[in-house]
């Protein structure tokens, strides 16, 4: 068995340039999104290796209306992400939006996220803050 040492080096510090990195609030979101666009990247590109795939048409991703974030903007990070993966290239990211459901202690479940019809009180979310690669259309050589 091999012991492998990987060392990053010792002679610099300059990998991250601290000083040049101070998000505010709207470079904090702009990052989220491209984590997430990134996560469903690397999702629909480990599914469609598994399967075999030489190109990959389309990826389909349920938003929930709850994960706070802009399908458009999701979209244009993959496909610039994307640009640079021979697999992924030219592949296009189509989306849902779906409503989040709730659930209430009285045995409601519906999608009030508020108040509870029936009751009053304040319903559990236990929906609708997912991001999901739900299917995706890719080409596979038929032999
Ligand atoms: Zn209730």
């Amino acid at each position: 068995m091999n012991t492998v040492a990987i060392s990053r080096g010792s002679s610099g510090t300059g990998l991250f340039p601290r000083s040049s990195w101070s998000p505010g609030k709207k470079d904090a979101s702009r990052m989220h999104e491209f984590g997430i666009a990134y996560d469903i990247y690397a999702t629909a590109r480990k599914a469609a290796l598994e399967r075999g795939a030489k190109d990959v048409k389309e990826v389909h991703v349920e938003f929930g209306e709850m994960a706070m974030v802009s399908p458009e903007q999701v979209s244009f990070l993959y496909e610039a992400l994307v640009e640079d993966d021979s697999l992924m290239k030219g592949s296009h990211l189509s989306w849902s939006v779906v409503p989040p459901q709730t659930r209430c202690s009285c045995g409601y479940e519906g999608s009030e996220r508020f108040v509870c019809p029936q009751c009053g009180r304040f319903p559990e979310l236990i929906k609708g803050r997912e991001v999901i690669v739900t299917h995706m259309e890719v080409e596979v050589d038929d032999e």
